[in-house]
């Protein structure tokens, strides 16, 4: 049931002429082809995650029967992302493959925020105009996010080219008297408006009464939990800002970090949707801000759930720039031989709700379970008689009736995204696959749980053949250009004794051991 478009028209009444509301654009906004359609209707049973908001389990199927529609804070971008950033990303990633390998579909928005203080400030130190600064790093966290085989968001937004989506949305709350603006030109939301503010993260409630009682303003985008106040939606110019505003009925300036989401998720997922995710960080202040924003603005629900990846941690310490512990992809691919792929493999090893900690000995206990994966895709294929065939497309993944023996795997990421749980139940399955099950089955099965933990399989190391066996292979080769059928199958016979086969291509032969 929509009742949102009521409350649209009273929020958002008065646009000018030829502007388009916010709700169609959500129907056309999605101009990224669907990665996978998904079986309609969806599984009987969902998949079930934490709720933040709730603290319980609760079952996920899309509110409109048809998509799954979740907003994921995107990244500031500043500099590289670290792989800190990416365990929340790369979690948000299994989140939406485990969805669509069970049958539903989903749409992913997730944000590049471009302007805010840290943007501004570092783009001024690197002497680049802030577009030119956030778009470099907007090209790098594509070329991490590829490497680390994340599947693009459907619908990636950016706070810079929505301003004057922010813009509607501060008037709204203005109107509406939940927003002031201060002598300086700034807006500010009011806190003691909202008496749900505080619900997600728990704030205490002396720090939430001091909040609203005092006349306390945070017009910086971050913030601790005992300052809890009243918070700046629109940022009157100031002159480090340099060049970096916006028109506004308020005067030049530029919107506070935390109205993007609001105004983006509401854009493209509608005043009430599925999921919204972040890092556990973000719980307070930006989610509750947002929270506040989006329910005073649009009157819908805003997000049904929550989810909140917890942090990752490098040698028992809080990544972080002050303590000199951050590490890139770059940095780790430094290590030598260590891939994307290994690193997408820790950041899954652990159960989303516990910490993990980053370690170079889980790095390469990662690179020995996916030679072990490898291996064992070999021989799961040989018997499906599917041995050198590309692994199906995510696509027919999606759309698997059955998993075979894998089916546990999927079952085990079904229930609170548990990757460490649906790691084992990979491993037990190539156990039970040994001796139960339809190989071809079992085959698709296991690809399917690759497919939804986003897992790539290193090609196979092919062992160098020795001299000799070389030379038998080039004999061979000769005897077959001379049309002498039966001194080739000879060579052949030998190879096959010294433990190769011989294959013929386009380009020559391929030698493997039997
Ligand atoms: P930022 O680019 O700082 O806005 O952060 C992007 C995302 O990374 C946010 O969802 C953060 O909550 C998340 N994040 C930051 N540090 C970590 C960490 N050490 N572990 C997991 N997620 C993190
Ligand atoms: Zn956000």
């Amino acid at each position: 049931m929509h009742h949102g478009r009521a409350v649209l028209k009273v929020v958002f009444c008065g646009l000018p002429a030829g502007r388009t509301c916010f709700r169609e654009l959500w129907f056309s906004g999605n101009s990224e082809a669907e990665a996978c359609e998904g079986r309609v209707p969806p599984l009987e049973h969902g998949v079930r995650l934490f709720d933040t908001m709730t603290r319980e389990m609760r079952e996920l199927q899309p509110a409109d029967g048809k998509v799954f529609g979740f907003y994921c804070c995107g990244p500031t971008v500043y500099g590289p992302a670290h792989i800190g950033n990416f365990r929340t990303f790369v979690l948000n990633d299994v989140f939406r493959r485990v969805m669509e390998v069970s049958g539903l579909r989903t749409r992913h928005v997730r944000n590049i925020t471009d302007v805010d203080d840290k943007t501004i400030r570092d783009s001024q130190a690197a002497g680049m105009s802030l577009s030119e600064f956030t778009r470099k790093w907007t090209e790098r966290f594509h070329r991490d996010c590829e490497a680390l085989n994340c599947l693009k968001p459907h619908i990636e937004p950016s706070a810079v080219e929505h301003i004057p989506e922010q813009i509607e949305m501060i008037e709204a709350l203005v109107e509406k008297g939940h927003a002031y603006s201060s002598d300086d030109g700034s807006v500010y939301f009011r806190i003691a408006s909202f008496p749900e503010y505080g619900k997600l993260a728990r704030l205490d409630q002396q720090e939430l009464e001091l909040g609203r009682t005092q006349d306390r303003r945070a017009n910086a985008d971050e913030y601790e939990k005992d300052s809890v106040s009243d918070f700046v939606l629109w940022k009157a110019r100031r002159p480090e800002d340099g060049e970096n505003y916006w028109e506004s009925p308020w005067g030049q300036g530029r919107p506070g970090w935390h109205l993007e989401c609001s105004a983006m998720s509401f854009k493209y997922l509608g005043e009430s949707f599925d999921l919204h995710s972040g890092g556990e960080d973000l719980k307070f202040p930006h989610h509750e801000n947002e929270i506040a924003q989006s329910r005073c603005a649009c009157g819908g629900h805003f997000a049904r759930a929550w989810f909140h990846p917890r942090f990752l941690m490098v040698d028992g310490e809080k990544m972080s720039k002050s303590l000199n512990n951050l590490h890139t992809l770059e940095d780790i691919e430094r290590d030598p031989g260590a891939t994307a792929m290994e690193v997408r493999y820790v950041l899954i090893s652990a159960h989303y709700r516990k910490q993990l900690n980053f370690t170079f000995d889980g790095l390469h206990a990662a690179r020995e379970a996916l030679g072990k994966l490898t291996r064992s895709e070999a021989l799961l294929a040989q018997a499906a008689g599917r041995e050198d065939e590309k692994p199906p497309s995510y696509r027919e993944l999606c759309r698997l009736e059955s998993l075979g023996v894998f089916a546990p795997a999927l079952a085990a990421l079904n229930e609170d995204l548990n990757t460490a749980e649906g790691l084992g139940q990979l491993f037990k399955g190539l156990r039970v696959a040994a001796v139960e099950g339809d190989p071809l089955v079992n085959w698709l099965g296991f690809h399917a749980v690759l497919a939804a933990l986003g897992l790539q399989l290193p090609e196979p190391e092919v062992p160098e053949a020795p001299s000799e066996v070389v030379a038998l292979a080039e004999k061979r080769q000769q005897a077959r250009i001379e049309k002498d059928w039966a001194g080739a199958d000879a060579f052949r016979d030998e190879l096959n004794k010294l433990g190769w086969s011989v294959k013929d291509g386009q380009n020559g032969y391929e030698l493997k051991p039997l």
